[in-house]
């Protein structure tokens, strides 16, 4: 007898547990798995949350958030991303990975389609499933790429929204204006919600961001504080789109969240009204990173922004047997089974700071040329 819903049938997070006990086993792996920034939280964020805490602001906010916090997002989306919003517009959640399932409960009766991209960030897969929706995997092979002719035959009658996620994870493509367009445009015609996860718009070293919610108001644009502003720990992110579904997911906050954190919800509106410059760095890494690769003989697709890389284990060997070879020589990577119905893949995270990073292509470039001779 089991009391585990069958729900759970739809979730798997081996693949990150296996990561996780790799890593246990080692003394001092180069840890080139985790999907974080090298930086720490700034110190005028935290002390803007110690402020808060000093000045009793621990108490619940409104469920979708405190209103100035939820102004200056407004403003932000409007200012930088060509959006058409105000406050009433924009809901404050605890992570965009929580926010996915209220979007998903907001809007996917049981039997409802939605399009994802392979390769995807996990939850877009897993949490679709687990409320009873199909999810229709479009293939975005060789370049990451979407193939619009693919996407539009997999659209039904059945399907609601299309996830896209531009810069994305695991792979770090950036769509191209144009693409965006064309999506869009699909999405009118077929009369389609577009869940538009932005959370890595700060990482962007080629194709301009452009987000979808400028031209296409049935959208609802994603954003969060965890990688711009490295607070993945405050666990604080927002979404922003039609009015009627923020109103839902705030119904749905009411009784599921109560309300995100205050003192993250301080520390985010301090956040925002200084931004770092990150990009130079970044840009560097991904330099080193990708010329690494191609040197190494991998083909690289990708990686115009974010930092990730998602290429493709030498020699045929599934990405389960050549992560296990890696973490033999101390090199921490993703098997990309845990992003995609593609079981040949990798994923490199350069979040990490030059020094392990340049540690990790030393290791790989000796297993893969000892694999290669
Ligand atoms: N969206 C994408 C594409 C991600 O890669 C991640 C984290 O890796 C998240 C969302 C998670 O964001 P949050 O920390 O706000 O839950």
């Amino acid at each position: 007898m089991t009391f585990i819903a069958q729900r759970l049938q739809y979730f798997d997070s081996s693949d990150f547990r296996e990561v996780f006990n790799r890593k246990q086993l080692l003394k001092n792996p180069v840890d080139l798995s985790v999907g974080e920034p090298e930086e720490h939280t700034t110190d005028f964020i935290k002390e803007a949350g110690i402020r808060a805490i000093n000045e009793n602001k621990t108490t619940y906010t409104p469920a979708n958030g405190i209103v100035d916090l939820r102004i200056a997002i407004a403003k932000k989306l409007n200012e930088e991303n060509g959006l058409n919003c105000n406050e009433e517009a924009v809901t404050i959640v605890p992570g965009l990975t929580t926010g996915q399932l209220l979007i998903y409960m907001a809007i996917l009766d049981p039997g409802d389609e939605v399009l994802v991209m392979d390769p995807y960030y996990p939850p877009y897969n897993y949490l679709a499933s687990s409320i009873g929706a199909h999810v229709t995997l479009v293939s975005v092979l060789p370049d990451f790429q979407p193939d619009l002719p693919m996407i539009e035959a997999s659209i039904t009658s059945r399907t609601k929204a299309i996830v896209i996620n531009s810069p994305g994870n695991p792979t770090g493509v950036v769509y191209p204006e144009s693409t965006l367009r064309k999506i869009a445009s699909i999405a009118e015609e077929h009369g389609l919600l577009v869940i538009s996860d932005e959370i890595y718009e700060h990482f962007v070293y080629e194709n301009k961001h452009f987000s979808i919610g400028s031209i296409y108001p049935n959208t609802l644009t994603l954003n969060g504080f965890s990688k711009e502003f490295a607070m993945t720990g405050w666990r604080i992110g927002y979404i922003a789109g039609p009015k009627d579904i923020i109103e839902a997911i705030n119904e749905l906050q009411q009784y599921m969240v109560f309300a995100s954190s205050s003192i993250a919800q301080y520390a985010a509106l301090a956040a925002l009204s200084q931004r770092p410059t990150i990009n130079g760095k970044y840009l560097r890494k991904r330099d080193v990173v990708r010329k690494s690769l191609q040197d190494m003989g991998y083909t690289v697709h990708g990686m115009q922004g974010a930092f990730y890389s998602f290429f493709k284990a030498p020699n045929d060997i599934t990405d389960i047997e050549f992560v296990e070879k890696l973490a033999e020589r101390n090199l921490i990577l993703v098997p990309g089974r845990a992003f995609s119905r593609l079981h040949g893949f990798v994923r490199l995270s350069y979040g990490a700071n030059i020094t392990q990073v340049e540690k990790g292509l030393d290791i790989l470039a000796e297993v893969t040329s000892e694999m290669r001779s």
